[in-house]
């Protein structure tokens, strides 16, 4: 079996043979990060973006009540959550 070093973690670990491409240890923290840098590149596939606002508005159908609910029992949340809102609004209308 092949040993390489991981490219987060520099760890030396076995490349399995089902993955001979295979850069990334199998430390949770470096799974982490390749998770985070696939998803990354995947935000920028359009049949990707296009399948996730499906997904979404599929999961928002099935869940009509979710955030209404979730809203009600998270005041303290929604309350933060809104002034930050604002200011993200103000900066946004700032920019000319
Ligand atoms: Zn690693």
């Amino acid at each position: 079996m092949e040993k390489r070093s991981c490219v987060v973690c520099a760890a030396t670990f076995y490349v399995l043979p089902q993955c001979p491409n295979q850069i990334y240890c199998s430390a949770r923290q470096c799974q982490q990060v390749r998770k985070n840098r696939w998803q990354r590149e995947a935000r920028k596939d359009p049949d990707y973006q296009e399948n996730q606002v499906r997904a979404q508005q599929r999961w928002r159908a099935s869940h009509p009540d979710y955030w209404r609910t979730y809203r009600a029992e998270h005041a303290e949340y929604t309350q933060k959550n809104r002034e930050l809102q604002a200011s993200r609004n103000a900066k946004r209308h700032k920019k000319p």
